[in-house]
């Protein structure tokens, strides 16, 4: 057992202020690792905000996490000391159900341990994430960051990154894929950078007027403005695959009606209700309407290989941990451009 430095909370809303954390003594799988930089996804606050009713506090917020090995257990075989390293989402998962043996560990049918405000699976204590100095984590859920990839701005692709490349993968993007992306935030800007990578026609869908240029530089061919009826009907049946990245629940009849025949809509941002839909808007053109959840250990390792190959990396602007509080509160007004990095040196004593 260790303890180290973390931000967090003890009750919803409270502001995250400094804790004392513990971590586990290593087992014999494990990996310890110094975090030196980590993402600020929008799960974050909603977990700090019980926004869900399902935190369990105190609550250490942080799954984009990038560090380096500090130890290893004695079957640890594929990381040692010094070697730079990621943690994304989850930190385990059963590994023998066909959804583990599928690389699909985030629908592992015991459950995957989340990196936060999940349960360890063996001593049951709450998982506490990486707004912290270090952590531990189970080998098979610690992924190699290649040396192109500047560590500084990988973080974002451990969850922003891979929620987005999963359903463009499952989906089949590729040159000449017309697809759309609403919401111009963390997962939005990914989803842009990621879509033209694989040779997309990418469309940004934002409530936002200001940030078309923005949406132009990232890489965007089309940007359409949510609010504008006239635009949105001269979009209809326009778009293979629409990335909704919307953080609330919200009315999709509006962005249902823009998909083509055989056009999907994939919710990755709303993980509450919905406004009911019309089904008369999913007849027509046979669209459908799909969920998906982060992604695979298998899958995020190619996203990070991808990437470094690619030279795709998020717009980051990097942080003191003692400005936290103050992203939450630009992240409310839409005011993130385009992922809160953490940088971890910030948090001392
Ligand atoms: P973010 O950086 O805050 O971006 C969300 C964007 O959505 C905003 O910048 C804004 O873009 C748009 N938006 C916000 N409120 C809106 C509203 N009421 N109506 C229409 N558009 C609105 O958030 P993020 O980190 O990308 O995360 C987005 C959501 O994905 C969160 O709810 C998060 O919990 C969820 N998430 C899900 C998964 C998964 O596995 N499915 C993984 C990670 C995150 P414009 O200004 O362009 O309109
Ligand atoms: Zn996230």
């Amino acid at each position: 057992m260790s303890t180290c430095l973390a931000y967090g909370v003890h009750e919803a809303h409270a502001p995250l202020e400094p804790l004392r954390i513990e971590r586990r003594a290593l087992r014999d799988d494990d990996v310890a690792i110094a975090i030196d930089y980590c993402g600020v996804c929008h799960s974050d606050m909603h977990y700090v905000h019980n926004d869900w009713g399902t935190t369990r506090f105190p609550c250490v917020p942080g799954h984009e996490i990038i560090g380096r090995v500090t130890a290893v257990g004695p079957a640890v075989s594929r990381y040692r000391v010094g070697d730079r390293v990621a943690v994304g989402c989850l930190v385990d998962s059963c590994q023998g159900c066909p959804a583990c043996e599928q690389h699909q560990e985030p629908h592992c049918t015991q459950g995957m341990t989340p990196t936060y405000n999940g349960l360890d699976r063996i001593s049951g204590e709450v998982t506490l994430g990486g707004y912290a100095q270090h952590i531990v984590v189970r080998e098979p859920f610690v992924l190699r960051v290649p040396a192109a990839l500047d560590p500084r701005y990988t973080g974002p692709l451990l969850c922003a990154g891979i929620t987005v490349w999963t359903p463009m993968r499952e989906h089949g993007v590729k040159a000449g894929t017309r697809l759309a992306v609403v919401g111009l935030g963390g997962l939005g800007h990914m989803a842009v950078k990621l879509g033209v990578a694989l040779g997309a026609r990418v469309t940004v869908i934002t409530t936002s007027p200001g940030k078309a240029e923005d949406a132009r530089a990232l890489g965007a061919h089309h940007v359409l403005l949510s609010t504008d009826p006239q635009a949105m009907k001269d979009a209809a049946n326009s778009f293979d695959l629409m990335l909704d990245t919307i953080p609330r629940g919200h009315n999709v009849n509006p962005y249902l009606m823009l998909l083509g025949r055989q056009g999907t809509l994939v919710l990755v941002g709303a993980l509450e209700p919905l406004e009911p839909i019309h089904g008369a808007l999913l007849a027509i053109n046979n669209r459908s309407i799909a969920g998906s959840l982060i992604g695979g250990l298998q899958q995020t390792q190619e996203l990070l290989d991808f990437c470094a190959e690619h030279q795709v990396l998020p717009d980051c602007e990097m942080i003191d941990i003692q400005d936290i509080n103050q992203a939450f509160v630009r992240m409310e007004k839409n005011d993130v451009k385009y992922r809160f990095v953490i940088d971890m040196a910030s948090l001392k004593p």
